[in-house]
Parts: C-alpha cells; structure tokens; sequence
C-alpha cells in the first residue's frame, strides 16, 4: 500500500526560505574588531543570498551543479553563499584555509571550482595559489583586503558587495532532486590525497533538524550560538543551516580566533551555545585564568572534533560553563554522538556520562567490529573498530569530473558501512567510548595502551597545558609511549614528577618511559593534535628525549 503523504523534496532552499520568512528577525552578528560588530538579520542575510544567486547565474553563469568554492571565515558573507549556492542548484565546496598549498590547489582542481569567493584579509592565501587553478574563472572578493595582490590574475575580479548591489531579490528556485549534490567539503588526509565528500540536500536538511533537537544541541530561537568551529570544517558542524531552520542568533567570530577576543565576544554578547574543538577551549581557559571574563551565559557549549579530557571539562564547570562531549567526522556531517546523561541521575553520577563520546542520535545506526572482522558485543568492555551508517553518513568519496565515486576498502564494509578508524566501547545503554584512532593505538608487547587515557590523564596534572602521546618503535615491547608534554609558565615539574602523577591512575606498565617536553603541541589544519608530525619528529631526532 502506498502511503497518502504528500513527497516534497527535503532541500536547503527551503531551510533558506523558512529561515528568512518565519525568522527574519534573527541576527547574524559578524565581529569586526572595531567598536561595533556587523549586525544582519536572517530576512535580510536571505535577500542578499538571493542577489547572489541572480550574480552568479546572470552575471557569472553558473549553471547546473557547477562548484563554487569559498575561501572564508565565519561570517554573515560566508552564509549568503551557504544558502545562495545550493538552492540554485550548484555545489558549495568550502575549502579549508588552514591546509598546505599543495593540498589546496589538489583540490580545487580536483573540484573543477568555476569561481572562488574569498575574503580580502585571505587575498595572501589565495594570490600564489591562481597560476595553479586552471578552473577557476572568476574570482569574488569580500571585504577588507589588499586587492592588488590578484592585480594581475587571469580569471575575473569581482567585489561583493557590487556584485550583488540592485540584484532582484527573487529567485525563481529550481525543484532539486534532494539527493542531488548540495554541498561538498575535503577530508583533512593526513594520509594520501584529499578525499571529497558530497553532502546531498536530503543529508542536510535531516542532519540539521538532529542537530536542533535536544537530545543534540538543543537550539532555539530565544538564544544565541557562538560559531567558533570553521565553516570549512564540516559546515560548522551543520549550525549555519540548522540556525536557519529555528532562528537561533549567530556569533560569527570572522578572522578574531584568538582566546582575548573570543572571551571578548562572549563577555560582550552573552551567548547561550557554543560549538568549537577542545584547543580553542583550552586556550580560551587560559586566556580567562590570566585575564577574568564572565563566560557564564555559556550553558550548552558543544566539544568535539578531537577527544576532550575531563580536566577542561571540570575547570569550565567551575566557571559555570558547561560542556557537552560530541563526537564526528566529515564523513558523518558532522553528527555522530553527543554526551547527554540518561534522565533521572544525580549531578555525581552524570559525570561518567559526560565523559563519553555520547549515544547516537535515531538516524545513526553503529556497531563495532573486532580484528577479524566480527561484530562485538556493546557490554562496555569489547573494544573494535566503529562502523556506522544513516541519512547523513556517507557512503562513498567523490570521484572527480568524470570520474566514478569510489569506495576504499579501509573506509567502507562489503555491506556499505563506514569505517570510521575510531576503536571503542560501547555501555549496554547505548553510549560510546572511543580509547584511539586505530593508527594511534600503542601496541606494546601484545596488549594495547590508550593513547587518549595518557594524555587526559597528564593533562589533568595543574602544571601541565597540553599533552600528546604518541607509539613509538621499541626493541623489546614492539610498541611503548612516547610522552610529549606542554608545561605551563613557571612550572618545575620534573618527570620523574609527572611520571608518579600518572601512576596514580594508570596501570605501571603502560606508564611513558620516553618523556619530551616541547613548546607547543603541532596541530592539524583544524586544531587537532598531529600525531603524524611528533612521530616523525622522534623518527627524525628533532626530540630532546629522556629515558626513565
Ligand atoms: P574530521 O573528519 O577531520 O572532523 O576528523 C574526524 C575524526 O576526529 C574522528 O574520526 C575521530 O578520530 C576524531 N574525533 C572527533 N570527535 C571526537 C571526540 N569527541 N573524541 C575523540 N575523537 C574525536
């Protein structure tokens, strides 16, 4: 039997149009670094998408799911074109600024991106890289920035704002197929070339009403969300869209990413949530201990993108902020998990909870699979590899013009599920504990030691700012601990120090014997720990290493 509801295809121009209809008075607030933030209401962010759209059609003639790439921050700009770009019918590909050139031009070319729009202050970044981009056309620049650096480009320069300025502000919109293209974003490849996934419509649209539930982040239109977490990181972890659809405000940090004028932010505009990968918190905390802000308007501040230790969990409790633990990847959209305690529990017995990856939302289906291939148990001790599949996962990378999408044995099962690379635990009631990406497991003498459990374990230590712990090469064990520690100012703590604090609470023979302090932690291109950079940094000698 067939059922009797009516089929209208789930698309992001209708997030669009009832974002800026039913919410139009909802604001994006751009920070400026001068006295007054930017200050746009979603009715209006929707008309000037709607100019942009008639530019890009009429003026630059984008056609069909032709991609257009943005090299942006967050921003009110970085929005209209979120919505503008695939309501029309083409490809949003944010690319993100913080990766090698090399990696940039991959894969824009691989993209085959028709025009680029970028921020002025990003004109440095971009200037070199045109002589490689063969594809790109048109170049549209957005606010402040010294142009003359593309004086000499060979595609077209276009301003923004003139662009768009007198544009119709209707669009007569093309009915999408919901599962055509919508939106596309690069995997951060620490290994091989980029991968590109392609969200659909269909995945955002769903993806972002997870995302204002409350069993996820709980959004609603009598607060404000801070969007620390890149545009170009999964969509921002789907707020820009998810924003639109119940007319929560917008903070847009732009280019002002650094602990002083984010703790500026949110002292100045109080907002209610918050999303953003545990360094920025860390930094943030750092910046409040020196320099006392009130962040307490922060009650649903959304963690995530890499594991986070208890210790920042419990020092913004103090500060009266609370963090929710999620978990993620580009694959997933980003919504995997998120760590809301069951109902009913005391304040003491939440706090394990919390310190979970989370449970997984109606649309994400997981389980865990063992070396050789079988399906684990979720009793909470049975550690294997999560696979996972649903709406917004997906299930394949893109293959390039006239290339076919293609599925790597390592990141798909026979069966279609996605590898995530993440080994955990999953608790009888459903919430999952990831111990280590698979690649940073250190295998000491037949037995696996947590790299995450060190580093949470040394970061709670008071002297220490950061820790990473990586595997290396060991003669007798095959695998032991390397610990690579961040001290903070005038602290003294010796090794032999560090190394009782952890034997505290981890078992003696996973305990580091290889200790290394450095000046900073290396990172990814979106804030994470680079395991791949301290491992070859001891291969290469450049650790100053001590043996206990
Ligand atoms: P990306 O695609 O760059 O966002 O990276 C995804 C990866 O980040 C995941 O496969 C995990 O290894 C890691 N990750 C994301 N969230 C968490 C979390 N809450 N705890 C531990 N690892 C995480």
């Amino acid at each position: 039997m067939l059922s009797t509801m009516q089929d209208v295809p789930l698309t992001v121009t209708r997030i669009l149009q009832h974002g800026m209809t039913i919410h139009g008075k909802s604001q994006i607030t751009t920070w400026t670094g001068e006295a007054e933030p930017q200050r746009r209401t979603f009715a209006e962010a929707g008309r000037r998408a709607t100019q942009l759209a008639n530019a890009l059609r009429d003026e630059l003639g984008i056609d069909g799911d032709q991609r257009v790439a943005t090299l942006m921050w967050n921003n009110a700009e970085h929005v209209e074109a979120y919505f503008a770009i695939p309501s029309m019918g083409a490809v949003l590909h944010t690319l993100n600024l913080r990766l090698p050139a090399e990696q940039l031009v991959w894969i824009v070319n691989h993209a085959a991106d028709r025009v680029v729009i970028v921020n002025g202050s990003l004109l440095p970044l971009l200037a070199p890289l045109l002589p490689h981009l063969p594809t790109i056309e048109h170049i549209v620049v957005s606010g402040p920035g010294d142009r003359s650096l593309i004086a000499d480009a060979e595609a077209q320069v276009h301003e923004y704002e003139e662009l768009i300025a007198g544009r119709p502000t209707t669009y007569d919109w093309p009915e999408l197929d919901e599962r055509s293209a919508a939106a596309m974003c690069y995997t951060s490849g620490t290994t091989g070339d980029p991968k590109g996934v392609v969200y659909s419509h269909r995945s955002i649209y769903l993806h972002s009403m997870q995302v204002n539930m409350s069993e996820s982040m709980g959004l609603t239109d009598k607060d404000t969300t801070l969007v620390v977490v890149p545009q170009f990181h999964v969509n921002a972890w789907g707020l820009p869209h998810a924003t639109f659809m119940t007319g929560i405000n917008m903070l847009m940090p732009d280019r002002f990413l650094q602990p002083a004028p984010l703790a500026e932010m949110i002292e100045r505009e109080r907002p209610e949530h918050a999303a953003a990968v545990p360094t920025i918190w860390q930094g943030l905390l750092a910046e409040v201990t020196a320099n006392p802000r009130d962040l307490s308007s922060m009650q649903q501040v959304t963690i995530g993108g890499a594991a986070c230790p208890p210790s920042l969990m419990e020092a913004y409790d103090k500060l009266g902020v609370r963090l929710f633990h999620a978990w993620g990847m580009t694959e997933t959209s980003p919504l995997g998990t998120m760590a809301h305690p069951p109902a009913g529990l005391t304040t003491e017995e939440e706090w394990p909870y919390r310190l979970t990856q989370g449970r997984f939302p109606a649309g994400v289906e997981a389980r865990l699979v063992g070396p050789g291939g079988e399906h684990l148990p979720w009793d909470g001790e049975s550690a294997g590899e999560l696979e996972v599949r649903g709406t917004w996962i997906a299930g394949a990378y893109y293959g390039g013009a006239g290339g076919e999408n293609f599925r790597p044995e390592d990141k798909f099962s026979e069966d279609g599920w996605l590898k995530t690379g993440d080994v955990g635990v999953i608790s009888r009631d459903g919430y999952l504990t990831l111990t280590d990406r698979a690649k940073d497991v250190i295998k000491s003498g037949g037995e696996w030691i947590s790299s995450v459990e060190l580093e949470n374990a040394l970061m709670a230590h008071p002297e220490v700012a950061e820790a990473a712990v990586v595997a290396v090469p060991d003669e007798k064990w095959g695998e032991r601990p390397l610990a690579t520690v961040v001290l903070k100012e005038g602290s003294t703590a010796d090794y032999e120090t560090l190394r009782t604090f952890l034997g505290e609470k981890i078992a003696k023979w996973q305990l580091p014997e290889r200790w290394a302090v450095v000046p900073a932690v290396p990172k990814t291109s979106v804030g994470k720990f680079d395991k791949k950079v301290i491992r070859r940094q001891y291969a290469d000698g450049e650790l100053d290493v001590t043996e206990l």
